[in-house]
């Protein structure tokens, strides 16, 4: 199997999507050799990671950034939110978060996908520690002994194996490594397309970025640059060709009649896509010298815009344990059962938690049930108004509650 003609690295990431780059990058530090699997060409615009989204970097992804030496590259194209407004149609009342009354300079940040995803590139193409095989997908998998062996087919029909001590998942919410490591995963379909694009609102958000739950699911708003407004508008699967399919001006009149005028009236949208809404969780997260992070792990509706930051705490916790263990011993297996046990054990609760949540908001906003409707209202004003509710719950947006990793505090691997 460890077949001299195999190339040898410490780690082996499968997918180079927002999770594995990151993850790449974050351990290169460390002295080892390590090698990402990305099935789609860079700037490729079907490119199924750095898209036209938008994503809400909490404030734990900042300080990971931070602590890489990325945070300059990703703010000269982020916008920062200050304010988070939530409202429920068809309501008077709507609660809010405020970055002055937290103590902080931001709640998040906005950043574009795509823009994202030239940063993390550009320093993986720098990095001397990660090679990178783009485009090639990881086929088969066969783990025994001292090493994983991924097996790689190159676009253009070439076959090599990669041999690591540990592989890691990061091939997303449909990952096929998941199954070749024997893992299962729990998925259910919320029967929701999430409808992106960006439009220019007649009042600038000034850094406030707005969720609205409608009878058809969440819509938010978040401030990006050139006071224009990227949407994540959720609507019924059966209706989502419709709406991707109307001309621009039926578009605007629909989103707006949702939204309502708080910002004004809506003009000039562009280009629209649609992402089909599940909820996946793998039932373990390791298995012999594997393990998943990102959405491999666990796919989240994006009502709470926390996939990605999520993803980010995976990484976070998976480089302090080996960190650790290489710092004890520079030798140390990095597929070492023990190893992985920690990383599994540190992330349950977060990411179960995570689960909950947004589902849970997912289930109580789409309800057209009394009771549920009136749980409702009564939990947002109790949000607004039982001191610390608010304070506990932006603590958990912003990925700064429970025991954090290293990176995640902002503090360098090495
Ligand atoms: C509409 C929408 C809005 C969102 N907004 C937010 C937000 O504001 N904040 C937030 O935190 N999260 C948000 N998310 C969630 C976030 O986008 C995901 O959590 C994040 O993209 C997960 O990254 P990933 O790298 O784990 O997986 P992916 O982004 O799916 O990347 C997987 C990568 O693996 C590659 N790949 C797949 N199979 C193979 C293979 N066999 N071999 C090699 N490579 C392979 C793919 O090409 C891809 O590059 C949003 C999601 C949606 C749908």
């Amino acid at each position: 199997m460890n077949d001299s003609t195999d190339k040898q690295y410490d780690i082996v990431i499968a997918g180079g999507g927002m999770i594995g780059a990151s993850l790449a990058l974050a351990l290169s530090p460390l002295g080892l050799r390590i090698a990402v699997v990305e099935a789609v060409a860079r700037g490729e615009a079907q490119q199924p990671s750095f898209d036209d989204r938008s994503t809400a970097l909490s404030r734990s992804t900042q300080r990971m950034f931070e602590a890489m030496g990325l945070w300059d590259d990703v703010i000269s194209a982020a916008t920062p939110i200050r304010r988070i407004h939530v409202s429920d149609r068809g309501r008077f009342g709507f609660s809010h978060i405020d970055a002055a009354e937290q103590g902080v300079e931001a709640l998040g940040y906005v950043v574009i996908n795509r823009v994202l995803g030239e940063v993390l590139q550009s320093a993986l193409a720098k990095s001397e520690a990660v090679d990178v095989m783009c485009p090639a997908r990881v086929v088969d998998l066969d783990v025994g002994g001292d090493f994983a062996v991924a097996g790689i087919e190159t676009d253009a029909g070439r076959h090599e194996k990669l041999c690591g001590e540990l592989l890691v998942a990061a091939d997303g919410a449909n990952s096929a490594l998941r199954p070749m490591m024997g893992i299962c995963a729990r998925k259910s379909d919320y029967g929701q397309h999430a409808v992106i694009g960006n439009l220019l609102p007649e009042k600038p958000l000034e850094n406030c970025a707005y969720e609205r739950f409608t009878d058809q699911g969440p819509l938010a708003l978040l401030p990006v640059a050139d006071d224009r407004a990227a949407f994540v508008w959720t609507v019924s699967s059966h209706d989502a060709d419709r709406v991707l399919g109307l001309d621009d001006e039926t578009f605007l009149t629909e989103l707006q009649e949702a939204f309502g005028y708080r910002v004004g009236r809506f003009s000039r949208v562009g280009k629209r896509s649609a992402y089909s809404l599940s909820l996946s969780k793998a039932l373990r997260l390791t298995a012999e010298r594997g393990v998943l992070v990102g959405n491999s792990a666990h796919g989240l509706h994006p009502v709470a815009a926390q996939g990605f930051n999520l993803g980010m705490r995976d990484v976070a916790a998976l480089c302090d344990c080996i960190a650790d263990a290489r710092s004890s011993n520079p030798t140390a297996d990095l597929g070492d059962p023990d190893l992985l046990g920690r990383y599994a054990q540190w992330r349950r609760n977060d990411q179960g938690k995570l689960v909950r949540l947004t589902d849970g908001i997912v289930r109580l906003f789409g309800s057209s049930s009394p009771p549920l409707r009136a749980a409702r209202n009564i939990g947002m004003l109790g949000f607004d108004i039982i001191p610390g509710v608010r304070s506990l719950f932006a603590r958990h947006m912003m990925g700064l509650a429970g025991r954090l990793p290293r990176l995640s505090r902002g503090v360098p691997l090495k």
